[in-house]
Order: C-alpha cells, then sequence, then structure tokens
C-alpha cells in the first residue's frame, strides 16, 4: 500500500515515510492510494476476533511495509488491560431515550481520559520503527499543537520513548483548568511543554510553520534529528482510529443490536475532522455506514460548510467549555475533500492555498453533492451543553463530558429533523472528569467549591462515578512546565529546547 499527497499525485512513498514524516514536502496530507475492501464476511470475521485482533487484521492492510511480527507487537504493546481499564479498550455503552436508541462508543478509558489515547498509545511504536526503516538512527523530534487532549495523550504516549523528542505546545487560555495540569506536571525525560499567547489555530498555524521551514530542517538534519508530528495530520493517527468504527459494529453484531449488513449513523464531536474521517475511510472499505454526522459547537465552521459548501474562517473564534473543538481551520477535512473529488490534487491545493490567502473558499457542485448525501452538520452552544448533559444524566443516569453532549444534542437535532432512526454510534470522546467544572454545573444546583479537585470530589460523590486514576493522581503532582511565549518566538523555543540554536 502507498501513500499520495492530497497537493502533489506524483508523490508516492511508503507506509512507514508517511508516518516518519507526519506531512508532506508541499504541506499536503498523506492518503492511501486505495483502500482495502472487507466484505460482510469479513466482517464476520473481525466479529469473532477481540480488539486487538481485529486492529492486527486492519493494520495489516494498512502497513504492509511492516512485518506481521512488527504489527502484533504494535498492537500488543499499546492496547493493554493496565493502560485501557479492560481488555476492551472501546466498550460501549448502550442508552434508550424515547425513541432514539444510542449506542455511546466510549473512547476514553486511556491514560488520559480522553479518545486520543486510542492512537497515541500505538503511534510511538509505529512511529519509533518507520524511523528506523526509512532513516536510520535519527532522533524524532515530535512537535504537538493541542487544544488540550492530543498533547497529554502524546506526552505520555511519547515520554521516555528512546530516539524521541516531544514537544507541546498549548493555547494560554484555550485548554480546562485539569487539562492544563495534566501536561504541566507531565513526566519524562524527553518532553517539554510551552503555553502560547494565541488560539490553538495559531498553535498549530506555527507548528506547521516550524515544520516547513526549509532553514530549520536543515539545522535538525545536521544534527542527526528529523520532525514528525502526533497531530491527526499523521495518518499513523488516523489508521487507529478506524479500527475503533469497526470494532463497535462487530460489538453490536455481537450483542444482537443489528444484523450482518445493516446499516449504522456515526455521530461524531468534531475538531480536526481527524475522528470523523476515520469512519468515512471505514465505509469506503465497506463498512455499512448511513450517515456521517458532524456535531459542532459554537465555532460551527463545519457546520456551515456542510450546509453551504463554502468554507470561511473569518469568523469569530469562542472559547467553549468543550475547548478540545475550539478549531476553525479543520486539517483533515483536506483529506476528505481529496477522495470527494477522486483524488483531484491540483483543485484541493488551489482550494488550501484561497483558504491561507483569502480565509476561504467554495468546493464544486460535484462534491456539494457528494457531501448531501453523506454528512449531516449541525452545532451546540454551550448552554445546550450542559442541558444535554443534565438531561441525560437526570433521565438515563449516564454521565457524559462537554464534547460528548454536543454530539448527543446535534443527534437528537438530527433526529427530530429526518425522523431517520438508523441505529447510531456515538463517539463519546473524553470522561466527564477532564471537564469537572462544566459538567458539575451542570448536573448540581449548588454553588460549587473554587478548587478543581475538590470539584472532582464533588462530582463523583454527586453521581457516584468513580474518579479516573490518572486524573486523581495529578492532585498532588509536581508542576514540572510553566514557560509561555509568542507565536513568533516557537521557532526560537523549539531549537532553544534542542540544544541547537
Ligand atoms: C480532539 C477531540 C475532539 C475532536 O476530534 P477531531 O478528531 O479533532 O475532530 C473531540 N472531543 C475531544 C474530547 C477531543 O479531545
Amino acid at each position: 500500500m502507498k501513500y499520495n499527497s492530497t497537493r502533489n499525485k506524483s508523490t508516492v512513498v511508503s507506509a512507514a515515510q508517511a508516518i516518519a514524516q507526519g506531512i508532506s514536502e508541499e504541506g499536503g496530507l498523506f492518503v492511501p492510494q486505495s483502500l482495502p475492501a472487507y466484505s460482510l464476511e469479513d466482517i464476520k470475521a473481525l466479529a469473532a476476533e477481540d480488539y486487538r485482533g481485529r486492529a492486527k487484521r486492519i493494520f495489516a492492510d494498512f502497513l504492509s511495509d511492516f512485518t506481521a511480527e512488527e504489527i502484533s507487537e504494535s498492537v500488543d504493546a499499546a492496547y493493554t488491560a493496565e493502560k485501557f481499564g479492560s481488555d476492551d479498550p472501546a466498550p460501549i455503552s448502550y442508552i434508550e431515550s424515547g425513541s432514539t436508541k444510542m449506542s455511546v462508543l466510549e473512547l476514553w478509558h486511556g491514560p488520559t481520559c480522553a479518545f486520543k489515547d486510542m492512537a497515541l498509545q500505538i503511534l510511538p511504536h509505529l512511529l519509533t520503527k518507520s524511523v528506523k526503516k526509512t532513516c536510520s538512527d535519527k532522533e524524532a523530534v515530535i512537535l504537538v499543537a493541542t487544544s488540550g487532549d492530543t498533547g497529554k495523550a502524546a506526552l505520555e504516549g511519547f515520554r521516555d520513548v528512546d530516539g524521541t523528542r516531544i514537544m507541546v505546545f498549548y493555547p494560554v487560555n484555550g485548554v480546562s483548568p485539569m487539562q492544563k495540569r495534566q501536561m504541566a506536571t507531565q513526566k519524562g525525560n524527553n518532553v517539554s511543554v510551552m503555553a502560547i499567547e494565541g488560539n490553538f489555530d495559531d498553535a498549530q498555524t506555527g507548528v506547521k510553520k516550524i515544520f516547513t521551514d526549509s532553514e530549520i530542517k536543515a539545522k535538525l538534519a545536521v544534527n542527526d534529528k528529523l520532525f514528525s508530528s502526533a497531530n491527526s495530520i499523521n495518518w499513523g493517527r488516523l489508521l487507529p482510529q478506524v479500527v475503533y468504527y469497526f470494532s463497535a459494529y462487530c460489538d453490536m453484531l455481537n450483542e444482537g443490536k443489528i444484523a450482518l449488513g445493516d446499516r449504522m449513523n456515526v455521530v461524531v464531536p468534531t475538531g480536526n475532522f481527524g475522528n470523523i474521517l476515520a469512519s468515512f475511510y471505514a465505509m469506503n472499505m465497506g463498512l455499512p455506514i448511513n450517515k456521517f454526522i458532524c456535531a459542532s459547537n459554537s465555532n460551527n465552521v463545519l457546520t456551515d460548510f456542510i450546509k453551504t459548501g463554502t468554507y470561511d474562517r473569518k469568523r469569530t473564534f469562542y472559547t467553549t467549555i468543550s475547548p478540545s473543538m475550539d478549531i476553525l481551520v479543520s486539517s483533515n477535512l483536506e483529506r476528505l475533500l481529496y477522495h470527494l473529488t477522486d483524488g483531484n490534487a491540483e483543485k484541493v491545493a488551489a482550494w488550501m492555498s484561497s483558504l491561507s490567502s483569502e480565509g476561504s473558499y467554495t468546493v464544486d457542485d460535484e462534491v456539494k453533492a457528494k457531501l448531501d448525501a453523506l454528512f449531516y452538520g449541525g452545532f451546540c452552544d454551550d448552554e445546550n451543553t450542559k442541558k444535554t448533559i443534565s438531561r441525560l444524566y437526570k433521565e438515563e443516569n449516564y454521565l457524559c463530558d462537554t464534547h460528548t453532549a454536543v454530539a448527543v444534542n446535534v443527534y437528537q437535532q438530527y433526529v427530530d429533523e429526518t425522523g431517520d432512526l438508523t441505529p447510531a454510534v456515538i463517539a463519546s470522546t473524553a470522561s466527564p472528569y477532564k471537564f469537572a467544572k462544566s459538567v458539575l454545573e451542570a448536573v448540581c444546583d449548588d454553588a460549587l467549591p473554587e478548587d478543581e479537585f475538590a470539584m472532582v470530589d464533588e462530582l463523583s460523590a454527586k453521581t457516584g462515578t468513580p474518579v479516573p486514576a490518572p486524573l486523581a493522581a495529578l492532585k498532588d503532582a509536581q508542576v514540572r512546565f510553566t514557560e509561555e511565549c509568542s507565536v513568533d518566538a516557537m521557532p526560537e523555543a523549539v531549537l532553544r529546547g534542542l540544544g541547537i540554536n
């Protein structure tokens, strides 16, 4: 299996190159040249396997330059009961609310309590093997821009991994107190964390600029280092996410919730468009999916795009209670456009160039028609997010986080508008305890304590749900990183951190 760049079709790389490099030279993203096809019989066979078995089978199709042992080793090291609390890293909670039934796919049982662990527990294994295959013994410098959850998950995945260094940049006022504490207390000898004066998009643009700066890259090369990415622009982040959509279908099949061949809807709280794109790949491999329901918060650039075909980032940026979705430039949409244009790299490159110079682009009628057929876009503001958390808790006794609540709310809007009751999988992306203040405000009318950990304890006492152990442990953890810098100072900070300025 080979990979092309979304902006230049003549770029052809192996899986290992795509993962080691993260992003293509001209700024495009790597996409698979073709997709493996799964018949219903294949899906039935997957259903007989456990999560790790399903992962190995799917990985083997995409990582054709990896040996079966390398894949096995990576999967077995990543999805352990020790890290995910059980042998099933992605369990489903079934909820019935009136006439609507939801399969809530809980993707947050990993070490950092967000769905990013599903990919970032395995990426370090894939990445170090990829670097070895493609550029021998260079040190991989992982730069990460984060809206909160990726940073911590990447730090935890890469900490003390031989041959890697990781540097994380997060928006100074754009993450929850728990997310900030998770990052500031990160352990490991190869990690650093910096707050930047700006929002997530500023951080992401800053990181992309460093990646493509030829002077900086040359400096790294002479020092035997190379940049790579742990953001969802890296193919190694998306591939592990394809697995859990197949796995959810298999679990629903095994539980008798659906019959083989039945279709399902997929509802995803969306930021950078990685998670929902993984389900799009799953459908194109043969998984019976009917609709992709793309849920946004008040930063509803994707809702507008799906409705109108115009992507326009020139709009107010809101800081919301679902901060991991506070994004106006959704990087992975570029991959979707590439596939919807049947691989028209010139078109995609022109739209991306218009986005960067004009702040907007409009897709053609053909792409718009495909979007209409497959996607539904909706959004939910903070007030309705809290109402949804409260309703779900009071009526269904199910506690969810702010991001998952956005998805549940938009799913309800979808059902009200269309009457479509196809079984729906809701991607639940974080533990409610990562956003304790907002969740507590939603389920409790009393005055709240000031301290974050007092709020966590109160949420647990009030709802009778356990505090995830990794979050409880942060209370007494030592703060190691407090530095802040401007976006312009990011390149200098990186070189200084590497000791090669
Ligand atoms: C990252 C994140 C999202 C958005 O996922 P994308 O793949 O960027 O669309 C949603 N919810 C949570 C909790 C996240 O951490």
